[in-house]
């Protein structure tokens, strides 16, 4: 399905009272959208795995009017054991008691090599951080995303989540069962009030895409700061109802 970002139109607080998780919230798209969505007024938990770069989110947020203070969490995907999703919970629980959004941003790339060439201890690491940690901190969350009026949960796709395409390798993988994932958790609650979406954000001017495409002319692409409205939409109350679905930004 794709998606209009500039036929939607947003009040500047449409997110007030919303307490929304972003993972990978230390760079690119997610940093991006932890900005924007504290500037609308949302609760805005900040995780990523360099604290630092998390706090230097905290201190931006923090000079924006009226915008709630931001909360830190800091898990590294690649290495954290079931205890550290544990603690999450308890932590999100004690502070806040329920979660309104939960955007799984945090990905790698991993290598740009044949199917023939990939590592397998590397093919292993991006199915876990893509895919295998989207699903643990799901399940792990939904109890206080139950405890939402208006629970959303946005996954992250990519082109070659639809089409796969010579040397995408596992991340390629991933983001085809990363779609599989958010249709299963939409067809799963269908009657409930959780709603589970995609959103392929196409090419935008981040670490990752400067990664997989070292060659290309950054100032061409988008910025994340330019494709936020979709994800407004789909963190807000005008997305109700609207599950299953996976849209381009672009
Ligand atoms: P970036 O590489 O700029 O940011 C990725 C984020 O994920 C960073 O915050 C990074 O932390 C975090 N992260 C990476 N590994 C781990 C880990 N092991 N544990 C915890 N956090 C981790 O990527 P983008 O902003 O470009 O990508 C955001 C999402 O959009 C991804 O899901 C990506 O697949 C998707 N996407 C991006 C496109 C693009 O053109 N940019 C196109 C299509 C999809 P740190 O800051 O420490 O590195």
């Amino acid at each position: 399905m794709s998606f209009d970002p500039h036929s939607h139109e947003y009040a500047g607080d449409i997110l007030k009272d919303r307490i929304i998780l972003i993972t990978g919230a230390s760079d690119g798209i997610g940093k991006a959208l932890a900005v924007h969505t504290a500037g609308l007024g949302a609760q805005v938990l900040l995780h990523g795995r360099n604290k630092k770069k998390l706090e230097s989110v905290y201190d931006e947020i923090s000079e924006i009017k009226d915008a709630p203070q931001p909360w830190i969490a800091v898990i590294d995907f690649a290495t954290a054991e079931a205890g550290a999703y544990s603690d999450l919970v308890e932590n999100i629980e004690k502070e806040f008691g329920r979660l309104d959004g939960l955007v799984h941003n945090a990905s790698i790339l991993g290598q740009r090599l044949s199917i023939e060439q990939y590592d397998i201890a590397d093919w292993q690491q991006v199915m876990h951080v893509n895919l295998t940690v989207p699903f643990v901190l799901t399940q792990a969350l939904l109890p206080l995303m139950r405890k939402s009026d208006d629970p959303s949960i946005i996954f992250t796709s990519s082109g070659v989540g639809r089409v796969g395409k010579a040397f995408w390798g596992a991340y390629s993988v991933s983001k085809f069962g990363t779609e599989a994932l958010s249709q299963i958790l939409a067809d799963e609650n269908r009657h409930t009030s959780l709603r589970a979406n995609c959103i392929n954000p196409g090419p935008i001017r981040t670490k990752m895409r400067l990664a997989a495409y070292p060659a290309e002319d950054r100032d061409k692409l988008k910025r994340p700061e330019d494709i936020m409205a979709t994800y407004v939409y789909l963190l807000g109350p005008d997305s109700k109802g609207v599950t299953g679905e996976s849209l381009d930004v672009q």
